[in-house]
């Protein structure tokens, strides 16, 4: 199609140097001849010896599935938690966000795609760490949250797994954004560490997935539902991409999914597009189109609507859903939790009790940005 662009960035094929036999995977099984199966994700794939998965991350060493990525780092980074799109969960507060590299999908317009596209990782961007390395740099840094994002973070799961459990035992809380594309057995095992989920919903169209992704939309929707009946918070985004998704269509069965299959209280963000990766040839996505999306959420009683990616704009507060009472005001990722918004959630305006999640009075922006 007219949009594909391909980066003229040498492909460093780091796989051809990687034979590390550190950390065997969680979740596959053996098969014949030596060959195992994933199940990490829903493509299950089948490798031979010596061969690794569509992720490229994930190698047959002798008959034994190795996570070849464990440990290694190609980002960790001090922000906001509202950078992961997640805006109802200690909001305003930091975050240590840790990023590696492979992916299981390929998206044609992925953000992180030097990172998340494996051929496209430079070995100089990569880092080896501990898990007590990461644990001791959020302490020294008084965060309390571990971000899991960048490059799809399924496809560093054992080492989320095994730090995640690990930093329970300091207090540190860990959220795992995601496109979701796992097998219903890795969700599982997630929910028993991690504390908030940022799920990325690309499109409510299965030929869409297919074509842009290269992955499939159902086994997304089921995650997302085992998430929202684990109690556990979680907060979607919707990337609104120019010509692809930024219609009706797309905000509609968007919006009945949240509705019927989720609550009316599940956050979602309609998150604005800049051109990327091979998707090069249009415009960035026009603030008015994910604004008009986050309206018709509102509109049909989705209580917590936002908008992404847009530096200043009404719709990146939050409102109380009963009264319309302002209880958080954001210009960018400034955050600033008014008075109105008691610290056990409630908008103290009408009583209405939020489902906004562990208002630390020690978050709260000192400056009033009005
Ligand atoms: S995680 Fe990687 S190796 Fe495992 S099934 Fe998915 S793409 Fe294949």
């Amino acid at each position: 199609m007219s949009h594909v662009w391909t980066p003229e960035v040498p492909k460093h094929n780091l796989h051809l140097e990687f034979n590390d036999t550190t950390k065997e995977a969680y979740l596959y099984e053996k098969q014949p001849c030596n060959k195992v199966r994933c199940l990490l994700c829903p493509r299950r794939c089948v490798i031979a010896p010596g061969k690794v998965g569509f992720c490229k991350v994930r190698k047959n060493i002798g008959g034994t599935l190795f996570a070849q990525s464990y440990g290694k780092a190609t980002h960790i980074t001090t922000e906001r938690i509202e950078t992961e799109a997640v805006h109802n969960y200690y909001p305003g507060s930091k975050i240590l966000s840790l990023g590696n590299f492979g992916c299981n999908l390929d998206c044609d317009y992925c953000q992180n795609w030097m990172y998340s596209q494996f051929e496209y990782a430079a070995s100089e961007h990569i880092h080896n760490y501990s898990i007590k390395q990461v644990i001791d740099m959020a302490i020294a840094d008084d965060i309390k949250t571990l971000s899991w994002t960048y490059n799809d973070p399924a496809v560093w799961y054992e080492f989320v797994i095994d730090t995640a459990a690990e930093s329970k035992k300091y207090g540190i809380k860990n959220l795992f954004k995601s496109a979701f594309f796992l097998t219903s057995e890795a969700v599982c095992e997630l929910l028993k560490v991690i504390d908030v989920f940022a799920i990325s919903i690309k499109s409510m169209d299965e030929q869409y997935y297919r074509q842009f992704t290269k992955g499939w939309l159902p086994p997304v929707l089921e995650n997302t539902r085992l998430v929202h009946r684990s109690g556990i918070h979680y907060e979607l985004s919707n990337l609104v991409v120019t010509g692809l998704t930024n219609n009706n269509d797309n905000y509609d069965k968007m919006i009945n999914f949240i509705l019927n299959d989720l609550s009316a209280d599940t956050p979602i963000h309609f998150t604005r597009f800049h051109p990327d990766y091979k998707y090069m040839n249009c415009e960035k996505t026009p603030i008015e189109d994910v604004v008009a999306a986050c309206e018709r959420a509102r509109t049909a009683g989705v209580k917590y609507p936002y908008v992404g990616n847009v530096f200043e704009c009404e719709r990146l507060n939050t409102y109380c859903p009963s009264c319309g009472e302002l209880l958080i005001r954001r210009y960018g990722l400034n955050t600033y939790i008014k008075p109105s918004l008691e610290p056990g959630g409630k908008c103290a305006a009408c009583g209405c009790q939020t489902t906004i999640v562990n208002i630390d009075p020690d978050d709260r922006r000192l400056e009033d940005m009005e």
